[in-house]
């Protein structure tokens, strides 16, 4: 039966490109969003973690009941569980505790062995990341995911997403627009469009309290400030991220992306977390920098239902700082 396909693993990819409408009226280009929070775990990451499984498992490094150990900021851990579910392996999660509690909930509901530890820095041997190699080494039969440096990451979206994003546009795409966490995602879609066409303008998006816009901009690491954005921006150029093509970047603050969002609720139907803010107001910066005619493609990387505690409720908003977007009058008749 042609429309069949085979559990959890099918149904990842091949993903909807959505046309963004108001957005795209307002700035005279095609604003488009790849729909990855439709991925049968909820986001982006499901196509990362299903090509480190499956790299893993031909390389002969996982053997039925092992353990798969990943430091994740909640959705590659959440994929690799779904994954380890459907395979026959046990997933042990490392997740700082500043992360959201709905992810930190669902891994445990997907039945994530998982550790929650203090946010520190990258050069702390405590970093999440960190303490995650560390404890796959120690685990007998288990393996790390590693995502922010495994190759078979980006290489998932060069051979799905980047693709997918070439046959839905007809090949008509001038720029790709992404923040990146372990620069897989932003990474493997540059390398591929710009091997269709070098052309295609290749844009990095970067919140505040990222070094990455810096990087990319002047070539030196520095963060400023800080965001609310979940699962994007670093303090280091991963291996993931090295050497993929940077036309452009743009950053945008955590008022900018919280506007973003909830104007992608009220005019589009679309509940979106915070890193979409993000790619969709530098979507729409890069297609002010173009101007009109011009076909931009964006991520919409997962739901809000992933942040609603925070991102929805006026008051931990306003304990950051932010205002909550007051939603203007429906015009009636
Ligand atoms: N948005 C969200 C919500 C994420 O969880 C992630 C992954 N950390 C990203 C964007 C960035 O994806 P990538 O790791 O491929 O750079």
């Amino acid at each position: 039966m042609a429309g069949i396909t085979s559990g959890f693993v099918g149904a990842v990819g091949n993903t909807p490109l959505i046309r963004l409408n108001a957005l795209s009226e307002q700035t005279g280009c095609e604003i488009l969003g790849k729909a990855e929070f439709m991925n049968p775990g909820g986001s982006v990451k499901d196509r990362a973690a299903l090509g480190i499984l499956l790299e893993a498992e031909e390389q002969g490094l996982l053997q039925p009941g092992g353990t798969v150990v990943e430091g994740t900021a909640g959705n590659t851990g959440i994929g690799l569980t779904h994954l380890c579910n459907a395979r026959g392996y046990k997933a042990l999660i490392v997740i700082p505790d500043t992360q959201s509690a709905e992810k930190i909930g669902l891994l445990r509901s997907l039945g994530a062995e998982v550790r929650t530890v203090p946010a520190v820095p990258y050069r702390d041997p405590n970093n999440y990341v960190r303490l995650s190699g560390r404890i796959a080494a120690e685990t007998p039969g288990a393996v790390w995911a590693n995502q922010f440096d495994n190759l078979a990451n980006r290489r998932a979206h060069f051979n799905s997403t980047g693709p997918e994003i070439w046959q839905q546009t007809d090949g008509a795409v001038d720029a790709w627009v992404a923040a990146t966490g372990t620069g897989g995602t932003y990474a493997g879609v540059a390398l591929y469009l710009k091997q269709q066409n070098p052309a295609v303008r290749c844009v990095l998006a970067d919140p505040h309290g990222s070094a990455l816009h810096s990087w990319a901009s002047r070539g030196e690491l520095v963060s400023e400030g800080s965001s609310i954005t979940e699962g994007i921006g670093n303090s280091r150029v991963t291996a993931n991220l090295e050497g993929a093509p940077i036309d452009d970047a743009v950053r945008i603050d955590d008022q900018t992306a919280l506007e973003t969002i909830y104007q992608l609720l009220w005019q589009e139907g679309l509940f979106m977390g915070g890193s979409v803010g993000i790619n969709v107001a530098a979507a729409v910066a890069t297609a002010r920098r173009l101007g009109p005619g011009h076909t931009i493609v964006t991520v919409l990387c997962d739901s809000g239902d992933r942040y609603r505690s925070r991102l929805y409720e006026a008051a931990w908003l306003a304990g950051k700082g932010l205002h909550q977007p007051l939603r203007p009058s429906l015009e009636v008749g």
